[in-house]
């Protein structure tokens, strides 16, 4: 490692940098990393569950529950960690995930001391795995209308899980298929005919012999496109009935007389604060999604790097796949995305950190801020990943697609991140919402029409929503050149300013477009349906923009003057690569002319020149160990090698 890729790794190392040493040091390969060679389904999912009671004798998950359930109270580093386990295997990150993120989480967020003292001691040792049952084969995205109903029967003082229909059969449920002995199943609460919306209740699934529970169908989802050591499954209840303590009471109780009553009146409100005590998954699917990313980049930019295609005339050298500008243009902009990306997502673990460890004096704001970011962020960074990876493995050619190089399993294992823990298009639909100003603050007495209406009547009140490098961007910006100046598409002011004018411009006109959903009998759905796409555009802006200022922080904060000289153009060419995808918008909008926009790409090409030299420096900074990665990729014979030919 030289001097600048270790002062590189400290910078973007963050505030848990020593977990992610810690993790290098201990995540063998041989333990952790992928299988080496082609495993039956049954026996990869064999060798995950293993691995997972290995993860488990490690102690680390006990850094993500609070010290008065018995953890560390080490809520960074423990989404750190597992941002960590997405350079092993990605199906060991799953299935970790889902029993102590998602299942975990359950019982520690939803849950109540009874259920703590229960279940919490056999879910940090892996001795009770768990399913997170939330989606059905009907609902994924919609959680709010889950056909699975829990009744309460007074006779008995039972909760009845019963699945209606086929619809409401569970679906994809991690651990579900082969593993998993209890489930956090998620279910219209039921008593005395009246319904109270979606809530959680704990529910056995298979005995300790591994059979079914009376009254529990488990099904197996089969063959997937990645993800192969996850044992997704399927469930289904007849008239299942489990303790009225096993409703995970937090947010809604029933008391021994068959009363229902809750902290929180309004259902709309009380479904959303639970779903939010859930962000932490969100939050560490982004990491694991950076972390897979990262590692694909690493070994196309060290392949492009030794790999020679065609010598130029008359030359008898031939040309260094990296020295090829189509190729640092397929590579560089990516790796800038994922210093920006990687940057935000320090940022928003550290936001998640502190907020969580303040518990409730956090205050509701806090959390909302941390809900939206965190949409955002992993909408970005998982669509980044499907993106990156399959540039990646088309930038190896044939060496990409062969297994034992690792980008296939990459990209497939990677695919479903964009779906999963939300889909992202639903996300970002969410992010958008969340900017309408005033929303926020009334949030929770509003369904999707009622925000609709009320986002309508506050159309001149869009604001930029702060981000911790505020007072920065502002200082940049109002030093920024005028806009005729020479070469002020490479001034950082110019750059923040051209991002903050597509997120106002894009914002403003989605609300005045919303206005007409105010007007009498007007449809509103109708309306905002129509405005999808503008939505989605409103919250990439906003995305866009908060990655964009996170670099910009991140590099003002770097103390080694080459290190930090290297990411300020790094962050020119993430800047300026993301004004040119959008330029079609700048045109439109006369926010560049046709001259400016000629500029930003001649910007973007001499960037690639610049950083080429530095771009193994940059991927070392990763700090991937060479185990972790050791395929033949990073191994290329040069002409003239002798050895086997057969192998
Ligand atoms: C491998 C895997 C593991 C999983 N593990 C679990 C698990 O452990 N527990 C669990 O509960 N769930 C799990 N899931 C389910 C996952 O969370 C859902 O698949 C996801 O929430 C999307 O739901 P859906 O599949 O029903 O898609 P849908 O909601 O039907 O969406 C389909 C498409 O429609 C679009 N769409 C939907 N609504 C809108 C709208 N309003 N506007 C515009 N477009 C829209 C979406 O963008 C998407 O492209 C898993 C899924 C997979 C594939």
């Amino acid at each position: 490692m030289t001097t600048l890729s270790a002062a590189l790794r400290t910078a973007i190392d963050g505030r848990w940098a020593h977990v992610r040493d810690e993790a290098r040091a201990e995540l063998d390969p041989g333990r952790f990393g992928p299988p080496s060679g082609e495993l039956t389904l049954e026996e990869y999912r064999a060798r995950v569950a293993g691995q997972l009671q290995e993860l488990a004798r490690t102690g680390h998950p006990t850094r993500g529950l609070s010290k008065e359930l018995g953890g560390q109270g080490d809520f960074g580093a423990s989404v750190t960690a597992f941002e960590m386990l997405g350079h092993a295997d990605l199906s060991l990150l799953v299935k970790a995930g889902v029993h102590w993120g998602l299942f975990g989480g359950a019982v520690a967020n939803l849950g109540t001391a009874r259920h703590h003292a229960a279940y919490l001691p056999g879910i940090l040792s892996a001795e009770l795995p768990g399913c997170f049952a939330m989606t059905e084969t009907g609902h994924g995205s919609d959680v709010q209308a889950l056909g699975t109903t829990a009744t309460y029967d007074p006779a008995t003082d039972e909760l009845v899980v019963h699945t209606p229909d086929l619809a409401a059969r569970k679906d994809y449920i991690g651990g579900a298929a082969r593993d998993g002995r209890l489930a956090a199943v998620f279910a219209q609460l039921v008593t005395d005919g009246t319904s109270h919306g979606v809530h959680c209740v704990l529910v056995p699934i298979r005995d300790d012999s591994a059979e079914p529970m009376p009254g529990v169908t488990v099904g197996d989802c089969g063959p997937k496109a990645g993800l192969g050591g996850v044992d997704n499954g399927r469930l289904s209840f007849d008239h299942v009935r489990v303790p009225r303590e096993n409703l995970l009471n937090r947010y809604g109780d029933i008391d021994e007389n068959g009363v229902y009553t809750s902290p929180i009146d309004n259902p709309t409100r009380r479904f959303f604060t639970m779903l939010g005590t859930l962000v932490r998954g969100r939050i560490s699917v982004a990491g694991g999604a950076g972390a897979a990313t990262r590692s694909a980049l690493t070994l196309a930019i060290t392949y492009a790097a030794h790999r020679r295609q065609f010598a130029p005339p008359g030359g008898d050298e031939e040309v260094l796949l990296l020295d090829y500008r189509a190729h640092q243009r397929r590579l560089l902009p990516a790796l800038a995305t994922s210093y920006a990306l990687l940057f935000a997502q320090n940022e928003l673990v550290s936001q998640m950190h502190d907020v969580q460890a303040a518990g409730d004096a956090a205050g509701p704001l806090a959390q909302r801020e941390l809900e939206a970011r965190a949409a955002g962020i992993k909408a970005l960074a998982t669509a980044h990943a499907t993106a990156t990876i399959q540039a990646c493995r088309e930038a190896c050619g044939g060496a990409g697609y062969l297994a034992v190089n690792r980008l296939p399993a990459l990209r497939a294992d990677t695919d479903v991140f964009t779906t999963f823990e939300g889909d992202n298009t639903v996300l970002l639909q969410l992010v958008a919402k969340g900017l309408l100003t005033e929303y926020r603050d009334t949030f929770g007495n509003l369904d999707t029409l009622g925000m609709v209406r009320f986002g309508a009547r506050r159309v001149a009140g869009t604001v930029i929503e702060r981000t911790a490098a505020r007072g920065l961007i502002e200082r940049l910006v109002a030093a920024a050149p005028g806009r005729d100046a020479e070469g002020v598409v490479m001034h950082r002011g110019w750059q923040c300013a051209m991002f903050e004018e597509r997120e106002r411009h894009v914002l403003d006109t989605l609300a005045l477009r919303l206005r007409r959903a105010g007007e009498p009998d007007a449809d509103a759905f109708a309306v905002f349906n129509d405005a999808q796409d503008h939505v989605l555009a409103a919250a990439r802006a906003h995305v866009d923009r908060v990655v964009l200022e996170a670099f910009v922080a991140g590099v003002a904060s770097c103390q080694d003057a080459a290190a930090r000289a290297m990411l300020d153009r790094l962050c020119s060419l993430q800047a300026l690569s993301v004004i040119e995808a959008e330029k079609g918008w700048f045109l439109e909008h006369s926010r560049i002319t046709p001259a400016r926009s000629k500029q930003v790409t001649a910007a973007v090409n001499a960037l690639c020149a610049q950083l080429r030299p530095h771009a193994q420096d940059l991927v070392d900074a990763f700090g991937i160990p060479a185990e972790w990665l050791g395929t033949e990729l990073l191994d290329q014979p040069a002409p003239g090698t002798s050895g086997p030919v057969s192998s």
